[in-house]
């Protein structure tokens, strides 16, 4: 089994973590019922999507 040579350091770790920050999702907002939804998604409170209903508002689940 292959095992690392050298330990690797608190600078090394924390180098190598630098890029692994979460990024807040993208939102915007539904022109039907201002809710807040996901770009290039179906609005989930009116299931409208580009200007039209294209399935039952699923006010339920
Ligand atoms: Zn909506």
């Amino acid at each position: 089994m292959a095992v690392p040579k050298r330990k690797t350091t608190p600078s090394r770790r924390n180098m190598r973590r630098a890029h692994d920050a979460l990024v807040a999702t993208a939102t915007n907002e539904c022109p039907n019922c201002g809710e807040i939804k996901r770009p290039h998604h179906i609005c989930a409170s009116c299931g409208h999507y580009d200007g039209r209903e294209v399935i039952e508002a699923e006010g339920s689940l």
